[in-house]
C-alpha cells in the first residue's frame, strides 16, 4: 500500500470529511503504537461549534485521542484543534467529528467500550482496553448524559418510589422507576423528605397528570414529598403488596431469632436451625412446589411462634386480589385483630405500623398496584452493584444504574 492510499484508507476509516483529512499516518512498532495526524485542509480558518459560521482561528491546542486498535497496534489520533473567537459566541474549540467535547478517546472507541460495559463490570473492561477505572466510568457517564439529553418526555402512569442499599447497611439512595415502561427514571442520593421534594419540583409537573398510581413503602419521607407535590396523593400512593410483606418478613424475622435463643437457651437445641430464608421465602413459590420442602412443611404446622407469625405473613400475602373494596377491608381487619391478639411484639408492632397506614393498602388494592417490578429492578440493581464491587459515590451508582435500567438510547 503507497503511503497516500494509506492516508485515504485510515481517513475511511474515520469517516472523516472535509474539513478533516488525514495529513500522516506513523506506526511505532517499537510501542506498538499507530499514530493518526489529522489536520484541517485550511488551517487558518475554522467554525464556531454554535452557529457554524466560518471565522479566522483564534489559536490551536494539540490534542490526542485514543482509538480502536488497528491489528493489536494501539491507535491514537492527533489534531491540532483550532479555537475561533465568534463575535456572538465567544471563544470556542471547534468541533471534532470523531468525539464528544472533553473525550480522549473517540466516539468509535467509547462505543466499543460501553457496548461491553452492558456485560461486564467496570474493572473488567478497563484491563481489556488498558484503561484506569476512572476513565471507563467518564466514558459510561457521557454516554447516560447523552442518554438523558434524548430521552423523550414522558407522562408515566404509574411510578413507583423504591429504595435501594447503597454501600453499608443503613445507606441507601431513592429508585424513581416508571413501572409501565420497566425503567428507571432517576436515582435520588438518600432518602430524604427534601431531596425528593426537590427533584418533583426540578421536574415539568405537567409531566405526572397522567399518574394513576404511586407505589411506594410505608414510609413518611416519600410520603411527605409526594403528598407536597401530587395534588391527588391521597388517593394516589398505595403502598403495594411487596413493601407490606417486606415489614411482616422482617417480623417472622425478629420472632424466629428470638424464638431461636429461647429454644437454645431451654434445651440446647433448636428446631429452627438454618431456616431463616425458609420462613421468608414467598407463599407462591411454597405452594407451588411439588413436595419440595417436606421438612420445612412439617415444622411451620408445629407449635412455634414463628411458624404463627409465618402464618400471618402467609394470610396477608393472600388479601390483595379483592373485587369489592369492602370485602377487602373487612378480611384486612380480621388479620390486623389476629395480629393485635398475637402475643408476638415484632407482629404487634407491624400490625400497628399497617393499621395506620391502611388507607394506601387500601388504594393499592383498588389500583391494583403492584410492585413487583420494583423488586426485581432492586436484585437488578444490586446485582450491578456485586459485580462493580461497590461504587466509590452516590453519583457513580445513579450513572451505572441509569446506564443499565435507566431505557436510555445510549447509541453514538
Ligand atoms: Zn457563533
Amino acid at each position: 500500500m503507497s503511503d497516500e492510499s494509506l492516508e485515504e484508507f485510515y481517513g475511511q476509516l474515520l469517516g472523516l470529511e472535509d474539513p478533516w483529512t488525514v495529513e500522516e499516518v506513523i506506526r511505532d512498532g517499537k510501542n506498538q503504537e499507530v499514530r493518526v495526524l489529522v489536520a484541517r485542509t485550511d488551517p487558518s480558518v475554522g467554525n464556531c461549534p454554535t452557529c457554524g459560521k466560518e471565522m479566522p482561528i483564534h489559536d490551536s491546542r494539540n490534542r490526542r485521542w485514543r482509538h480502536l486498535d488497528s491489528c493489536n497496534h494501539k491507535t491514537i489520533i492527533e489534531a491540532d484543534v483550532p479555537r475561533v473567537n465568534c463575535p456572538e459566541h465567544g471563544v470556542h474549540q471547534v468541533r471534532t467529528p470523531w468525539s464528544e467535547k472533553n473525550s480522549r478517546f473517540t466516539l468509535e472507541f467509547e462505543r466499543q467500550v460501553c457496548l461491553w460495559l452492558r456485560d461486564a463490570p467496570i474493572s473488567a473492561v478497563a484491563f481489556m482496553f488498558g484503561l484506569s477505572w476512572d476513565a471507563v466510568s467518564g466514558i459510561q457517564g457521557r454516554a447516560v448524559k447523552r442518554g438523558l439529553e434524548r430521552r423523550q418526555k414522558a407522562t408515566p402512569e404509574n411510578i413507583g418510589i423504591d429504595e435501594t442499599s447503597y454501600q453499608k447497611r443503613h445507606e441507601y439512595v431513592t429508585v424513581i422507576l416508571d413501572k409501565d415502561n420497566n425503567t428507571v427514571l432517576d436515582v435520588l442520593q438518600d432518602r430524604k423528605t427534601d431531596t425528593l421534594d426537590k427533584w418533583f419540583k426540578t421536574q415539568q409537573m405537567a409531566d405526572f397528570s397522567a399518574l394513576k398510581s404511586i407505589s411506594m413503602d410505608m414510609w413518611d419521607a416519600f410520603i411527605k414529598a409526594v403528598k407536597a407535590n401530587i395534588g391527588d396523593a391521597d388517593n394516589l400512593i398505595a403502598f403495594d403488596r411487596y413493601h407490606v410483606a417486606q415489614h411482616l418478613n422482617k417480623a417472622v424475622d425478629k420472632v424466629r431469632v428470638q424464638e431461636h435463643r429461647e429454644l437454645i437457651e431451654e434445651f440446647g437445641t433448636s428446631e429452627l436451625s438454618g431456616t431463616k430464608y425458609e420462613w421468608l421465602r414467598n407463599s407462591s413459590s411454597i405452594d407451588n412446589r411439588t413436595g419440595g420442602r417436606p421438612a420445612f412443611l412439617l415444622l411451620s404446622r408445629m407449635n412455634l411462634k414463628t411458624a404463627r407469625a409465618w402464618r400471618i405473613k402467609e394470610m396477608a400475602s393472600q388479601l390483595w386480589d379483592f373485587v369489592y373494596e369492602s370485602v377487602a377491608e373487612k378480611r384486612w381487619k380480621e388479620l390486623l385483630a389476629w395480629m393485635s391478639r398475637s402475643k408476638l411484639d415484632p407482629v404487634i408492632k407491624a400490625g400497628r405500623t399497617i393499621k395506620s397506614y391502611f388507607w394506601g393498602i387500601m388504594n393499592a388494592i383498588r389500583l391494583k398496584a403492584n410492585n413487583s417490578m420494583a423488586e426485581s429492578m432492586n436484585s437488578g440493581i444490586q446485582r450491578i452493584k456485586r459485580m462493580a464491587c461497590g461504587f466509590r459515590n452516590r453519583d457513580r451508582f445513579r450513572m451505572a444504574i441509569l446506564f443499565h435500567f435507566g431505557g436510555l438510547d445510549l447509541s453514538y
